[in-house]
């Protein structure tokens, strides 16, 4: 079924019971318009980007038409949003189908935007241009950071607008993505109740992504259970060092395969605290920055529940088991944070007083407001004035600690700036850098301020001076954001 664009399709979920979707087409808009294509995804994905700007292949991302070989559909699931168990599915989202790449991997293809489905309850199927460019920044930044995650390979506009507050311009995203099981999918299978299709998702899910982990004599729900939880520790461990706020952390956007999933109201923390929420609708801070590995642990739990029936014949016995994969997040958690932050603080080895010199630094940073990213990156090159606390008794101390603990390593200078270097980011999508952007594509049409948010946002390591721009606060009265000390 391959095709000239490249398309080389197969859609292993359509092989899963019929109950976990919908078979249909996407409904077709009315004239589409590429307005960003994803040149590095269509290469991976082995498709020919110079043939995915014809009209074409426009149709396709439109879904106007579908390629050769595509068994596109709408995936049911289920998910607790904001505590509350729902039944769910793709309300404006259509899997096209599986792309598998030269390299044999495969990716879902899928359109985020296309029109209701049966499972849009009283949505209008459809999406706004600004949230669809949002998602490509910010999940493209991710992927740029080293963090798993889902790519975006195009947005199209539709030439139809959508009633929002205002009425705004529509726009499909074709997202790529390991797969979008979610933690939702397993509970929607549990929900229904039938123990073999939940076991057919499973073993499903154990061949698409962790055939290599999870061998035949173990038993191997428990073990999906203890991987999946595995990989949602390193995820979270990311968001978290770089500041990354998910905003919906509903069952439904945690995907099984352990990327991240679905970016609605996300954001990059900038002063650093604990308590920050961005997402409007989130009024308790239930998804707020320092919840979200307890959030995780929920999910996870929630996740446990529906594989108990496979875990063991026992209930009890199947309990004590989830329990126990459960009990060992934490831990798993906490090393991956802890050491991601002794990289960016640029050290080697392992000491006792590290996470007192960790919590510490966090602490002053928390009580004076100090940016994360730029508090880092500051001390990354040794740029003391650029840092909120510089002026502060309390921080002095905590430098001379610090400088205290580099002395004692072996490791050169050079190393330790490098790996600073390699820890903290001089980029990451500052809220009023990707408003800029989203304003000149949505009101004048011009996504070159997109592109070259993107330009800088795909190498956050390089600390370039192109990318200075790229790292300043939002200016305050015209000036940009800064502190001094004294006179
Ligand atoms: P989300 O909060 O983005 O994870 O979406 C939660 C659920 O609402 C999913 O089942 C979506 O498919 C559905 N949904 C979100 N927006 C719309 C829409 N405009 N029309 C139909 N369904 C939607
Ligand atoms: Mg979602
Ligand atoms: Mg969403």
């Amino acid at each position: 079924t391959a095709s000239e664009a490249g398309w080389n399709l197969d859609n292993s979920y359509a092989r899963l019971p019929e109950s976990f979707y919908t078979r249909m087409k996407p409904m077709p808009v009315r004239a589409p318009k590429l307005v960003v294509l994803n040149e590095p995804v269509a290469a991976a994905l082995g498709l020919h980007a110079d043939l995915l700007r014809s009209a074409e292949a426009i149709a396709v991302f439109a879904g106007n038409d579908v390629p050769a070989g595509a068994e596109p559909l709408a995936q049911a699931y289920a998910g607790h949003q904001f505590g509350y168990f729902n039944m769910l599915g793709d309300g404006r989202a259509l899997l096209i189908s599986e792309q598998i790449t030269p390299k044999g991997e495969r990716f879902d293809i899928q359109l985020k935007g296309s029109g209701p489905t049966p499972y849009s309850r009283s949505g209008d199927g459809r999406a706004a241009l600004g949230p669809m460019l949002r998602e490509y920044i910010i999940s493209e930044a991710m992927h740029a950071l080293g963090i798993p995650t889902t790519r975006s390979l195009a947005v199209v506009t539709t030439g139809q607008s959508i009633i929002r507050e205002s009425e705004l311009q529509g726009a499909i995203m074709t997202r790529v993505a390991a797969s979008h099981l979610r933690v939702g999918t397993f509970q929607y299978a549990a929900a229904k109740g039938h123990v073999e299709e939940l076991r057919e998702l499973a073993d499903y899910t154990i061949e698409r992504h962790y055939a290599k982990e999870i061998a035949d004599d173990q038993n191997r729900y428990l073990a999906l259970l203890e991987e999946v939880i595995k990989r949602q520790a390193s995820l979270i461990a990311k968001w978290m060092l770089v500041g990354f706020i998910h905003g919906v952390m509903n069952t439904d956007n945690m995907a099984i395969s352990g990327e991240t999933i679905d970016y609605g109201p996300c954001a990059f923390i900038d002063a650093y605290s604990l308590d920050t929420v961005f997402s409007s609708i989130d009024r308790e801070g239930r998804y707020a920055y320092g919840n979200q590995p307890k959030i995780a642990v929920w999910n996870l739990a929630r996740f446990a529940e529906t594989l108990l029936p496979l875990l063991h014949s026992d209930e009890e016995q199947a309990v004590k088991l989830a329990e126990e994969a459960l009990g060992k997040f934490a831990e798993l958690y906490h090393g991956h944070w802890l050491a991601g932050m002794r990289a960016k603080l640029g050290l080697f080895g392992v000491e006792a007083d590290d996470e007192k010199l960790i919590e510490d630094l966090l602490r002053i940073m928390q009580q004076h407001g100090a940016d994360y990213t730029n508090t880092f990156r500051a001390l990354t090159f040794g740029r003391l004035d650029e840092i909120a606390m510089s002026c502060s008794a309390e921080f002095a101390e905590w430098f001379k600690q610090w400088q205290a603990r580099l002395g004692q390593q072996a490791e050169l200078p050079e190393a330790v700036l490098q790996l600073m270097r390699d820890n903290n980011p001089a980029v990451i999508p500052r809220n009023h850098r990707v408003e800029e952007a989203l304003d000149a594509a949505e009101k004048r049409g011009d996504y070159s301020v997109m592109e070259q948010l993107l330009a800088a946002l795909s190498n956050p390591f390089a600390h370039s001076p192109e990318q200075e721009a790229y790292a300043e606060l939002p200016s305050q009265n015209g000036r940009p954001y800064r502190t001094y000390c004294g006179t």
